[in-house]
Formats: structure tokens, sequence, C-alpha cells
């Protein structure tokens, strides 16, 4: 009996050539190309194939099944990477792409990406150039090193300058510096995956110089500072300054170079993961602005690494900057090769480290660094706009509007005690539900807009949009949604 109604309904589905036949499908294969279309209705006949034969007793009727071959079609085109509206108020945000890049760094992409480019012709000497070239006398200038190098991000410089120079070897590291960064990088794991011999010192809460001496051996070759990126030890704590542990470093290695019955010992070196990397102090974060890049090469660090994508407000990348001969080896490590920046990411850096050669450029043309300097009435001026905007363009009586202060945040695991004052628009919706309009916002539109809720109320904090465009897509989607509801 089941097996008889099985076979009736595998008779009912109909043949692709025929639903192909019909106007309709006509005109979408003429949109998205028959392979496409062809492709979507063979998935709709076959789902319902494999629901008839897991003995289920679909509706088949030939209007839904081209409804739904339109509705895949059309998805198959729309992009999965699109820009969305970041009204969080938080500035480096990971999920969302960290840092927007300034307008000079979209164009300079945009140039190279359009055709052939100098990649790694050098026009001077009429031959082949190097890719490092572009930029490494920017970040020298800008932080006073000798040489650097760019690769893809700054895990990969952590992993670089790991099996570099601590292959096989002790690298030393706090017990209050094994840092998660988030999204499975873990300082342990990277170490194990470099083939550094992780040497624990001192105690979550507190680490002498002593710790440090204690724990060198002839086979130890780095002394490894992690930046706490994304959390705080406060209380009863102490670390030991860059300053003394280079001179713990200058006495071993003086011990080692005079030590003739063992000529080949490598030298300790000082490598500290930055994080986020600033290259100028923020004068508006007062006490919590983070140390510079210069800074910390000035206090007697033999490397540093830095994203490129974080405070430095610039695209992906990690920054590696250090002495010639150091930053020379890590050039023709192997994994140089396979961590290589491509020309539009080169593109992008170089644009945006030339702002930084006048400051105040910088703090005005990148975005990330405008975000985090902009004073509290700036962000009310762009708030009266945004409610301004709403109040002419939404439905009356629709939702309760006005404007709130709030506290914004850096994000991208940089400055995570740093409360920056910030204004935001809090919109309460009477028409629809808060959290449906926010499901609305997030899932429904082409270009998602990403806020914050509190108090059953709608947050758009405009500390992190960067237009008045972009106020106008967040009163067109409430327009949108309530328009949606007065429907329903
Ligand atoms: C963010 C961060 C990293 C990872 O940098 P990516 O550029 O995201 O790869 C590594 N170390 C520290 C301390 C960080 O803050």
């Amino acid at each position: 009996m089941h097996n008889d109604i099985n076979a009736d309904l595998l008779r009912q589905l109909p043949q692709i050539e025929e639903v192909l036949k019909h106007e309709q499908m006509q005109t979408l294969c003429a949109t998205q190309g028959r392979p496409c279309v062809l492709e979507c209705l063979r998935s709709e006949i076959d789902a319902l194939r494999h629901s008839i034969l897991a003995g289920n007793k679909p509706v088949i009727a030939i209007d839904d099944i081209m409804a739904r071959t339109a509705r895949a079609a059309h998805a198959l085109e729309a992009p999965s990477l699109r820009p969305v509206i970041n009204a969080t108020g938080i500035i480096i945000h990971t999920n969302l792409g960290r840092s927007a890049l300034a307008p000079r760094a979209v164009q300079a992409v945009e140039e190279v990406a359009r055709g052939y480019s100098t990649l790694e012709y050098n026009t001077t000497l009429r031959q082949r150039g190097s890719r490092h070239d572009h930029c490494e006398r920017l970040i020298c200038t800008l932080t006073g090193a000798e040489a650097a190098m760019a690769v893809n991000n700054n895990a990969a410089a952590v992993m670089m300058v790991l099996s570099e120079f601590a292959c096989d070897k002790r690298a030393l590291v706090s017990r209050g510096e094994l840092v998660e960064i988030g999204g499975s990088f873990r300082i342990p794991d990277i170490m194990e995956l470099s083939h550094a011999r992780m040497v624990e010192v001192g105690t979550t809460n507190k680490t002498h110089l002593a710790d440090y001496e204690r724990a060198i051996t002839c086979d130890t070759t780095m002394m490894l500072k992690v930046h706490p990126s994304n959390y705080r030890i406060c209380g009863f704590t102490e670390s030991v300054a860059l300053a003394d542990l280079r001179a713990l470093a200058d006495t071993i290695n003086a011990q080692r170079a005079a030590d003739d019955t063992n000529p080949s010992t490598e030298e300790i070196l000082i490598y500290e993961d930055q994080g986020s990397g600033s290259l100028i102090t923020l004068e508006c974060l007062k006490e919590q602005a983070e140390p510079t890049v210069a800074q910390s090469l000035q206090a007697g660090c033999d490397l540093v690494s830095f994203s490129g994508d974080k405070l430095l407000g610039g695209p992906q990348a990690g920054i590696i900057v250090g002495s010639k001969k150091l930053i020379d080896r890590l050039k023709k490590n192997p994994l140089a090769r396979a961590v290589r920046l491509d020309k539009m990411t080169l593109a992008a850096l170089e644009a945006t480290l030339k702002l930084y050669l006048d400051p105040e450029r910088a703090l005005q043309e990148i975005p990330t660094l405008h975000m985090l300097s902009a004073p509290l009435s700036e962000m009310h001026t762009r708030a009266e706009t945004l409610k301004r905007i709403l109040e002419r363009q939404l439905p009356s009586g629709c939702a309760a509007i006005s404007i709130v202060e709030e506290i914004a945040r850096a994000g991208g695991g940089a400055l995570p005690l740093c409360d920056i004052p910030t204004a935001a628009v809090r919109i309460a919706p009477t028409r629809g539900t808060t959290s449906d309009c926010e499901r609305y916002f997030v899932s429904q539109r082409r270009t998602p807009i990403i806020c914050r809720i509190k108090h059953d109320a709608l947050l758009c904090d405009v500390r992190t949009l960067q237009s008045e465009e972009e106020m106008e897509e967040i009163a067109r989607a409430f327009c949108e949604y309530f328009t949606i509801q007065e429907s329903d």
C-alpha cells in the first residue's frame, strides 16, 4: 500500500524539460542563465523525490516548484559578502570586517586591481623587484625600525617569527600573557605549531625578572611578550618592563659571545606580539593609550609584530619590524611565501601608512582613528542629524525617538577597559516589536543594519556610522519595516 502511494507520487513528479517550457521559466533563464535555472530546478525536484522516498507525501504543484526554483536562482546570484551598516558603536568589529579603509586606500586598491602593476617590478633597475619594497621604507619611517615586512595577518607574523627564531628552542613567556585572542588563536597552540618549546614563567598575576632569569638555559633563544589585547589582569599584579628584559638579554648575550667553548649559541631575542599596534599615541585615550610600536622598539624589543586592521586602521595584514639582520632571515623563511600579501592589500596598506606621515591627516582620514578620537560633541551633532532624518521620514506614531548618551568600544581586542563616550539614537517601536524589527534589519535586507538592543528599544550608535547616506538607509529600513507591519 505504502509503496503504491510512493510510486504514484513519484510518477507525478514533473519532467525537468516540461517545467522549463513554462514562460515563467523561460524568463528566468533569460535573466539568471539556463545552467543556473536548470541546476536549481533539478535540486527542487530531487528534494521532492527524496522526500517521497523517505515516506512523506509532499504536495506536488508545478507553480510551487517554479516559485522555489526562482527564489533559489535569485539567491545564488545575491552576494554573500556585502556591506553592512555598523550602528553598534564597536569600532574595530571583527565580525564586521574590522577597519573601514580610508578613501585614499580604497582608491589605491581600485587602481591596482584594475590592471597590471609594479607589484614585483623595479622601474628604476628595470628588472624584477620585491613586493616588500612598497611598504618597508614607510613602516621604518613611522616606527623608527631598521627593517620591516608585511604578511597576511598578525597571526601569520607570530607563527613566522616563532618558527624562524625559536624552532626547537626554548621561548620564555609569562603565565600572565598566555592569551587567547579569539577565533582559535591561542599562544600555546601557535607555539606548538611552530615547534617553539614554550617555557612558562611566573604566575598569572605576577611575573618577576628573576622568573625569566631562572628559566634561561643555553638553548633559550627568545623572550616573548604578548599584549593582553582583550583582557586585563588588575589588582595585585606585576609584569616585567621591556627595558629590564633588554638588560637581562644583553647580559646573557654578552656571556654567550665571550664563551668560546660554544661558538654556535644563538642570541636571546626579545619579541613582542603587540596585537593592535598603534603608530601614533591617541591623546584622547589619555592614560589608556597603548604604547606605540616605536616605543616598544626604543624600550629594547628586537622584533615587534602587529595587525594592519586593528588600531592602525588599514587592511588585514601583519607587520613585523626589527633589525635588518632579523627581517632578512624572515623574508627568506619559506612561510613568507605562503603568507605573503596580495597587490590589493599592499596598495591599501601603503596608502594608509602614507596618511600617517601627517598624524593630523591620519586622525581625520582613517575611519578607525577618527571614530576613536572624534569628540562627544561631534557625536551629538550626528545623532541630531539621524534623529531629524528619522522624524522626517518615519510614519508618525510608529516609534518613540530620542537621543541618549552611551558607551562605544574600540573592539577588535583593543583597549578593553576604554569607555568611549558616544551618542546614540534610541528608537522604541510602537508598531511591531523591537526584537522583530532587529531581526528584519539583520536578516531581511540586502544591506543589513546591525544595531544594539537595550531596554526594549533599538540603539543606533552614531560613532560607527560612516555617512548621511547610511542614516538615510536606516530611515528607509524603518519605513519598510513599519509598512510591512501595517499590511500584516
Ligand atoms: C589580534 C591579535 C593577534 C592576531 O592578529 P590578526 O591580525 O587578527 O591575525 C595576535 N596577537 C595579539 C596580541 C592580538 O591582539
